[in-house]
């Protein structure tokens, strides 16, 4: 455990909110707010100081403690091609894999991205990305990474989220650019400052740069768009999987039906056995086993 306390700007302040904004929790008294994502626990008091603990403390303050400018990237325009993008799917669904795509749009493809509405895939629905990613799949350099819920398990036991997340882009990124060459912009949907991204990638013997980062990148950068709807209807394509194999279907997200899915999976299979089907650090799995 360790504790970190900084003094941002109300800048970098609000773009660290904005980064971990899915994990906000209640704020303590004389906090302006306070995020809880995996490892951490970040409080931002209304003095302006803002205190990092836990096990990964010093990860997620890493991205502050240097100069600013080192740190955000030169403002990038979404219409420069050849591009890049890469995305994850799955990391808020208790069952089923994460997905990972990083895919390239030129000149050539850009017209048929764009002439797909190929612009959010969280807004699009399931029939609707069933229907265009194999257009996409088969028009795109693509590099596709699926985690099933086994190896994530395995893997979520020595490495957080972020880190397995970090991971996952390079390595698609690294495939990307042995098959197809990468272009001069490549872009990830931001999911944690870029400093602790590249510090999670320190283990790795091919590190890919230079990145641009982005939060909400899909919406002004159609690789990453592109990429997300292959990322999804990978997903969808292992629920689909999962269902036959295991005659029942999945709830998506993790909220009561997931737990309702949990419960009928267990009564099938045994408690032994969601660890095939779910992510099991999820609160999801205490509130089914009842433990
Ligand atoms: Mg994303």
């Amino acid at each position: 455990m360790s504790t970190i306390t900084l003094v941002l700007t109300p800048e970098d302040a609000s773009r660290l909110y904005k980064t971990f904004q899915d994990s906000a929790s209640p704020a303590p008294q004389y906090a302006e707010w306070q995020l809880r994502p995996e490892n951490c626990v970040i409080t931002r008091y209304r003095s302006g100081k803002t205190v990092f603990q836990g096990k990964d403390a010093e990860v997620y303050a890493a991205a502050f403690q240097i100069a600013p400018e080192t740190t955000s990237s030169p403002a990038v325009s979404g219409s420069v091609l050849p591009q890049a993008g890469s995305d994850e799917v799955g990391t808020g669904d208790y069952f089923g894999p994460v997905t990972v795509c990083a895919c390239i749009v030129d000149e050539k493809t850009a017209p048929l991205v764009q002439e797909l509405g190929v612009t959010d895939s969280k807004a699009m629905t399931d029939a609707n990305i069933r229907k265009i990613a194999p257009k996409l799949i088969a028009a795109l350099p693509h590099s596709l990474l699926i985690v099933p819920p086994e190896k994530y398990n395995s893997v979520h036991a020595s490495m957080n989220l972020n880190a397995m997340k970090s991971v996952l882009h390079n390595q698609a990124y690294v495939h990307l650019q042995d098959r197809y060459g990468l272009p001069g912009l490549c872009v990830i949907d931001q999911f944690t400052p870029p400093a602790s991204y590249y510090r999670y990638l320190s283990g790795q013997k091919r590190i890919v740069r230079p990145i641009h980062f982005e939060t909400k990148a899909e919406s002004s950068y159609p690789a990453v768009a592109a990429a997300s709807v292959i990322a999804r209807f990978a997903f969808l394509s292992e629920m689909d999987d999962m269902s036959k194999a295991y005659g029942m279907e999945f709830a998506r997200g993790s909220g009561a039906p997931a737990d309702a899915c949990g419960k009928q999976f267990i009564q099938r299979y045994g408690e032994e056995r969601l660890k095939e089907t779910a992510k099991l650090h999820f609160r999801n799995t205490a509130k089914i086993t009842g433990r």
